[in-house]
């Protein structure tokens, strides 16, 4: 999709008022599974129905149902152009997602609903494609090895250091077998310590496949051998680590959609937690019965009409914003959206509805 027509400048200010979203806290875990689980009416019984007086002296009605966003990143470098940010933009990103009320999540986290969110902010993740030098380069810096400062890592990291209420991470999808400029970041030398930094400091590496074949064009077989071997070569740097989210090349889909999240090659097997598409639209909430973590929908970061700032500035006027109460055992949200519930979730958490009057139920 594409489109709202302008250039927004939008302040979303942070009074999101009436935008009716809830959050969620600490590691609520959505244990994810649309299930037509029988416990409807089990959450019907515990629900509890609150008025939305209560929320007028906090500026924020939570909406736990609302939009999320995954963002999509690819080069990062100069100039700017339709598949590449420059530095100063994506750090221009990290100050306006800062300033308006968004908070960084993982894509695990945000996959399995397992979000630790204060209340009145709005979980968003970053993603980044095919491992360009841009994403996590390394400078030689007297006979020392640093990371580059005007890489995307090198300009999270600075962030994260002033901004200690802003715990940015992401995930880099990366290509073990592409041309050399995307192979890994593109400093073969450097290839085992990158991945080995990532995985230290809390970022996550995912599977891009092999080398960036659509997955629309194979067979099963090759599917899996795709997919297999993204495992396989990854291991060779990282012995113990699990790969857990796969973001489709191109984002298309596989002939066999459930060879997407799991499958094996020769020995090698794939589980795949979560598996991303392509821009642009936004996510459903985790708690929604629309939302399916083998199937996440991204935001292209740019500033192009379905960019980060436009998708945002929908979110507010919309009022479809995800909005976290800070309870991460209580999802929030506005009693209109009842329907919206995955009802899987009834027996997991505790379910509070904002109605405009608390006798409402
Ligand atoms: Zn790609």
């Amino acid at each position: 999709m594409t489109v709202l027509k302008k250039p927004i400048i939008s302040i979303l200010g942070l009074t999101l008022a009436l935008n009716l979203s809830c959050t969620s806290g600490e590691g609520k875990s959505a244990g994810i599974s649309n299930a037509d689980s029988a416990s409807d009416s089990a959450a019907e019984d515990s629900a509890q129905t609150v008025s939305v007086s209560s929320y007028e002296a906090k500026k924020f009605i939570p909406n736990e149902l609302g939009k999320v966003m995954v963002l999509e990143y690819h080069l990062i470098g100069e100039p700017e152009d339709r598949w590449r940010r420059t530095p100063a933009n994506f750090r221009k990103d990290m100050q306006f997602l800062y300033d308006n009320n968004f908070y960084p999540v993982s894509v695990l986290d945000l996959g399995a609903g397992n979000l630790n969110v204060p209340a009145g902010k709005t979980p968003f993740a970053i993603t980044l494609d095919d491992s360009s030098a841009g994403q996590f380069r390394f400078i030689n810096k007297n006979g020392k090895l640093e990371i580059d400062p005007q890489c995307a890592l090198g300009i999270m990291e600075d962030f994260k250091k002033k901004h200690s209420d802003f715990p940015l991470t992401a995930t880099f999808y990366v290509l073990p077998a592409i041309k050399p400029n995307l192979r890994l970041f593109a400093q073969p030398e450097n290839k085992k310590q990158k991945l080995e930094w990532l995985i230290k400091n809390g970022y996550e590496v995912g599977s891009h496949s092999w080398y960036h074949v659509p997955l629309s064009k194979l067979n099963d077989a090759e599917t899996q051998k795709h997919l297999g071997m993204f495992v396989k070569e990854i291991k060779e740097f990282l012995p113990k680590y699990e790969v857990q989210s796969l973001a489709l090349p191109l984002g298309e889909r596989a002939k066999n959609k459930s060879l997407e999240s799991k499958g094996s090659f020769e020995g090698t097997k794939y589980n795949h937690k979560v598996v991303l598409l392509v821009g642009s639209a936004t996510s459903s909430s985790p708690y929604s019965k629309k939302f399916s973590p083998l199937a996440v929908q991204r935001v292209q970061a740019g500033d192009m009409d379905w960019g980060i700032i436009a998708f945002a500035d929908q979110m507010v006027k919309n009022k479809t914003r995800f909005i976290s109460d800070g309870d991460p055992k209580t999802i929030t949200a506005p009693a209109k959206l009842k329907e919206d519930l995955n009802p899987a979730l009834a027996s997991k958490y505790k379910i509070q509805w904002v109605a405009d009057t608390a006798s409402t139920k």
